[in-house]
């Protein structure tokens, strides 16, 4: 790689000669937490705990990001530790080792060429479980094509359709235009959710949507694209887990109320989704965000 293309943000940082992109990411990649998580979508977690890699930096700005410790530095974070290709394989054969139901890859993108190098290594080491390709949905395409047959599982985001919403919140006008395209090059390559007899998944696309406050009404535009662009029978995870972080402006000061989520819950139902994961609203817990401190199970 010399200059970085990889994401729609498209800035060609020259990330092997010093240079940072605007994902934070530079010549390593860092990983503030490598375990098991249990608060994932119940296919993902299972009993036994998604093996959750969760990587440094982010392609993205959200106001509200609950990860921002790391979200924010994807260089020399003092929360993470450096991991190449080996080592990152290492870490995978890990989590497998320990029972994990997949190994769970966290806002992968900035560290697409290491996760390329990784896969293949860990399968021939052994791997066996699912990859989860657990991504904001800003993605280009051409980026996940070099992913075909490498990842089992996608867990997207489809945070906004409206560009005015999205550059408010995450600084990305063209946020829609990306995931849209993103989502249909994901069901191409791993198609509906298929679990084994336990109910684990094995393959497939599951789009997370986080119902924000105030926002009921995109929360609707969100539904109707995955409604009209994608088979009826997709997953969905409308997630209620939104909190706010302190000094944030209205309308983000505040959990969403239970009207709010029971509006976006009714309203995915009416358009005849029978796959959708709900969350209790106490969900909003600390618990969904784990310790970032450079923990390797
Ligand atoms: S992945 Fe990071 S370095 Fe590469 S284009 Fe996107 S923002 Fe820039």
């Amino acid at each position: 790689m010399a200059r970085c293309f990889d994401c729609p943000v498209m800035c060609g940082a020259d990330r092997q000669n010093g240079e940072y992109g605007v994902c934070g990411a530079g010549e390593s990649a860092f990983i503030a937490r490598a375990a098991r998580h249990y608060y994932e979508e119940p296919p993902i977690s299972g009993t036994r705990g998604s093996g959750a890699v969760f990587f440094t930096g982010c392609n993205m700005r959200c106001v509200f990001c609950q990860n921002r410790e790391i979200s924010r530095d994807g260089g020399e974070s003092p929360f993470a530790f450096r991991a190449d290709a080996d080592k990152l394989a290492d870490i995978m054969l890990r989590l497998q080792d320990l029972g994990a139901h997949n190994v769970n890859l966290v806002t992968p993108t900035p560290h697409l060429r290491l996760i390329l190098d990784a896969i293949p290594k860990a399968r021939a080491r052994g791997l066996t479980v699912p990859i989860v390709y657990n991504t904001n949905g800003y993605e280009l395409t051409d980026s996940l094509r070099l992913l075909r047959g490498l990842v089992d599982i996608y867990l997207p985001d489809l945070k906004y359709v409206t560009p005015r919403l999205s550059l408010e919140y995450s600084g990305r006008a063209d946020y829609f235009e990306y995931a849209s395209e993103a989502l249909a090059e994901m069901q191409r390559q791993v198609g509906v959710l298929t679990t084994d007899c336990e109910g684990i998944a094995e393959r497939g696309l599951i789009v997370r949507h986080l119902v924000l406050p105030c926002a009921v009404d995109e929360t609707r535009r969100v539904l109707d694209h995955i409604r009209a662009a994608l088979p009826p029978e997709t997953y969905i995870s409308l997630m209620s887990q939104y909190t706010p972080i302190p000094g944030m402006k209205r309308p983000l000061d505040r959990r969403i109320t239970k009207a709010e989520y029971d509006r976006a819950v009714t309203y995915a139902a009416d358009l005849g989704f029978v796959n959708v994961f709900i969350q209790k609203r106490s969900s909003a817990e600390s618990a969904f965000t784990p310790a970032f401190d450079g923990t390797v199970e």
